[in-house]
């Protein structure tokens, strides 16, 4: 016997799991396409230095978890870690900022690459959902997005996603909490990775899980007891908006997130029946990533919910998704002539907007009405020689039981009438 195996740190997604996962990808998109955003979709693939530069050579994901590769051509590449930077390339080289009315509002669904310790919920080959709203400063825009991840997750019927908010800051306070947090962050024990981290983005120890780590962050300093008026009339406005539409959010001083390009408005969704994975999305205010990258000033705000977590979070609550039967008609065609028939029929119906499949292979009736009811499909419809010769075929009702004969040319409005 071979032996099959997908490469470590990834899975394939399959029937009947991967319908949940397409209904997933759908819900956590469709509150955006409600709400004027754009469908974006940009390489797998960019230049290094776009990742580099500007998710920031102190993250993880750069230092630690970015694939990398050398083209022919002698290129360098990575495979897309994450996908706000490319989404702001995308939109930057197609001047969509001097197109038209700011923001400029993007939603991307696609699978992402980390080199990562794989483990539940924690992928090496990941799916998101991300929006992106590009150009605009108010703070209406950064709620606005806050609410449409909070509806879509409702919409999925989940119960126990709760939503952290904070504010980091902005170029005018940030440089001064920064030197604070510095200061006490020198005076701790920490290893030597962790110490150098202290020098280039302390924001991110903050951010580090490890217990003896965060056990000696107990009395670090706040960005919040360091904030400018601006910062915290905009956090304020925040706050009001997304409160005022009956989203609930809990306030986190020490939310911070892995990505350099950070500021103000953080966020993140986290479920409790995801384990030490908890964070199902997350997002927050970039106003420096543009001229990061290269682009004029740009501020913008986005986020990118993970389609994995989110079905695993389904999976904990135990919610079973409304999903369309994948087959409403499951036809049964008797000898070589009701094959022809049938398959004209399925073909038919198909094109009349009715999920149809039939029984290939000249099965016998018990074999082919086996493979009827595994498919799920309410009606079976069966057609043998002495049918045919009468002009119609058995319409068999699999929940009832119940059968009739129907005419032939009578069968597809019979079908969608009943179907509805
Ligand atoms: P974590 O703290 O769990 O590593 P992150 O801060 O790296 O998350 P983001 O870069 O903000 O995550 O990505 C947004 C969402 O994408 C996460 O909230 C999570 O649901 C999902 N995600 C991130 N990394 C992975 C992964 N390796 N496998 C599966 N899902 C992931
Ligand atoms: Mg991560």
């Amino acid at each position: 016997m071979s032996s099959f195996s997908a490469p470590k740190g990834t899975y394939d997604l399959i029937p009947p799991d991967s319908a949940a996962f397409l209904a997933v990808r759908e819900a956590l998109s469709a509150p955006l396409r409600r709400a004027g955003y754009g469908y974006v979709e940009t390489p797998g693939f960019e230049h290094v230095e776009l990742f580099s530069r500007g998710v920031g050579e102190s993250t993880d994901i750069v230092t630690k978890e970015m694939y990398t590769l050398t083209t022919k051509g002698g290129d360098r590449l990575a495979l897309r870690p994450e996908g706000t930077a490319s989404v702001l390339r995308a939109a930057l080289q197609a001047n969509l900022h001097r197109a038209g009315g700011l923001p400029v509002k993007l939603w991307y669904s696609g699978t992402y690459y980390r080199y990562e310790r794989p483990q539940a919920g924690r992928y090496r080959h990941f799916s998101q959902v991300g929006a992106e709203a590009i150009g605009v400063e108010d703070p209406a825009v950064d709620a606005e997005l806050i609410i449409l991840a909070a509806d879509a997750y409702r919409s999925l019927g989940l119960g126990g996603v709760r939503l952290l908010l904070n504010s980091l800051g902005d170029r005018a306070c940030r440089p001064g909490y920064r030197a604070v947090l510095q200061d006490f962050l020198r005076g701790l024990d920490l290893d030597e990775e962790t110490r150098a981290r202290i020098e280039i983005n302390p924001l991110r120890v903050l951010d580090d899980k490890r217990p003896e780590v965060q056990r000696q962050l107990a009395g670090a300093p706040m960005m919040r007891d360091h904030m400018c008026e601006a910062c915290k009339e905009y956090h304020e406005r925040v706050r009001e908006l997304v409160d005022a539409a009956g989203v609930a959010f809990t306030d986190d001083p020490r939310l911070v997130r892995g990505l350099d390009y950070y500021t103000r408005t953080t966020f993140e969704f986290v479920h409790d029946g995801l384990g030490a994975q908890s964070a199902v999305g997350g997002g927050g205010r970039y106003d420096g990533l543009s001229e990061m990258i290269g682009g004029p000033p740009l501020p913008s705000v986005g986020w990118a919910l993970g389609v994995d977590r989110t079905v695993l979070a389904l999976r904990a609550e135990g919610v079973d998704l409304d999903l369309p039967a994948a087959t409403d008609v499951f036809a049964v065609p008797l000898g070589e002539e009701a094959g022809r028939r049938v398959f004209a029929l399925v073909t038919e119906l198909r094109r009349a907007g009715v999920a149809a499949d039939l029984a290939y292979g000249g099965r016998s009736v018990k074999a082919a009405m086996r493979l009827a009811n595994r498919s799920g499909a309410r009606y079976a419809l069966v057609a043998g020689e002495r049918d045919l010769a009468a002009g119609v075929a058995q319409l068999k009702d699999l929940e009832s039981g119940e059968q009739e004969a129907v005419a032939l040319d009578a069968v597809v409005t019979e079908l969608t009438r009943r179907l509805g």
